[in-house]
């Protein structure tokens, strides 16, 4: 799958200055792409901004192997699969794709178009704003415990650090999900090779000296195959596995030593830690999109059912973000509305143009657009 990309047709950007094109995507969940898609049909090119490292949303963050059943002419499809098939479907407008930031600030600018800034520090000037921001911006969630946030970023790790940070140390894993026991298992293994062949494995890249994964329940909810994989490096010895909860971190001079935990019979343990991953799972957050001043309903935003445009207009929200009456939180009600969306916003983009309705089977412009050959006449 494509991950980011340079400024793509219909956009420009001065070096170091910020990103200027006719649309910019808030989220690239499964109706976020299909905007993508609909906008480009319309021969309007997008920039696309999502929190998560890939694109898909909740059909790659909370489902990605389970089956959908109610995509229109495709029996059955995987959230992967889905997303797939989407991001090949947007292939030819070739997108630039914004990914593990959140838009954090939207604001009207006086020539009428719309200043976005990102966490990582991007800076777009859009004509139109499609939010498709779901059920909010997926993000790690974070430890709570006295002491945490002094060590974020140093000894205390939402995602996967680089393995010299790893290199030699004691690790505690905390999570019972697919990512944190992805991560045990991975740096186990790593152990593994470590330890039976040194020379196979580069001086710069050596593994910790001992892993522990901590999780609150015996089960771990991870795909089997990677349950067999941590079954035998526990069985090996490369890896233990606790069950019960972090109470408490101690750390002196600023430096996390023991991490206090209390398991299943509430007996409190100590151990030493100098390196801990928290991968406990992702967390939807509205945040930014809540207080851009649009107009709300129960915390969704209210558009109108013909447009969706938000109370600015130029700005349309479109899937599981929005509220009207008789509005479904489903992926085919989310393509009918980017699909509807993508008409206004071209009216509003080419004003006095008419926005014609063509099929994609007939019409040679949009094969033109789709990069596809226009078929002979029989
Ligand atoms: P999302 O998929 O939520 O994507 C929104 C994206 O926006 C996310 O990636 C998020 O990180 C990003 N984002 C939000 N705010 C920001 C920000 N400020 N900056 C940057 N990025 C941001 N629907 C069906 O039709 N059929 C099914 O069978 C089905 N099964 C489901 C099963 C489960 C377990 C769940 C949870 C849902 C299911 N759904 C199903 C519902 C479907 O997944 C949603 O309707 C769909 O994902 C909505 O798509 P979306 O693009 O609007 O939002």
């Amino acid at each position: 799958m494509p991950r980011a990309a340079p400024p793509s047709a219909g956009s420009t950007a001065a070096p170091g200055g910020p990103t200027e094109c006719d649309a910019l995507v808030i989220g690239a969940g499964p109706v976020g792409l299909f905007q993508v898609f609909q906008l480009g049909l319309q021969g309007i090119a997008c920039q696309v901004v999502d929190a998560l490292p890939e694109p898909g949303g909740q059909c790659m963050a909370l489902y990605a192997d389970k089956p959908i059943y109610d995509i229109p002419a495709v029996q059955v499809c995987t959230g992967r699969e889905l997303v797939g098939r989407l991001m090949q479907q947007i292939a030819p407008f070739a997108p630039g794709l914004h990914l593990g930031q959140t838009v954090d600030a939207l604001s009207t600018r006086e020539d009428g178009r719309f200043a976005l800034h990102t966490s990582a520090g991007r800076h777009f000037i859009a004509r139109t704003v499609f939010i498709a921001a779901g059920v909010g911006a997926f993000l790690p969630r974070q430890l709570a415990l006295d002491g945490a946030d002094a060590l974020r970023g140093l000894q205390l790790h939402d995602r996967m650090p680089a393995p010299e940070a790893l290199a030699g140390r004691q690790v505690l894993v905390v999570g019972g999900e697919d990512d944190a026991v992805a991560a045990a298992v991975a740096l186990a293994e790593a152990r593994a090779l470590h330890t039976t062949n040194p020379a196979a494995h580069p001086a710069d890249n050596p593994a910790p000296a001992r892993i522990t994964l901590l999780h609150r329940r015996t089960t771990l909810s991870a795909e089997p195959a990677l349950l067999a994989r941590l079954q035998a490096m526990l069985q090996a010895g490369h890896l233990q596995f606790q069950v019960g909860q972090l109470l408490a971190l101690q750390a002196e001079g600023g430096r996390l030593h023991t991490a206090q935990l209390i398991d299943e019979d509430s007996i409190t343990h100590t151990l030493p830690v100098d390196q801990l991953l928290a991968f406990l799972g992702l967390s939807p957050k509205l945040g930014p999109v809540a207080q851009w001043g649009l107009a709300l309903a129960r915390r969704q935003l209210v558009v109108d059912a013909a447009h969706f445009e938000t109370s600015t207009p130029g700005i349309f929200a479109v899937g599981d973000v929005i509220s009207y009456p008789g509005k479904k939180k489903l992926i085919l009600c989310g393509f009918h509305e980017a699909t509807l969306a993508a008409f206004a916003a071209t009216a509003r983009l080419r004003p006095g143009q008419p926005v014609l309705l063509q099929y994609t089977t007939t019409s040679p412009q949009l094969h033109q657009r789709l990069g596809v050959a226009t078929p002979a006449r029989p």
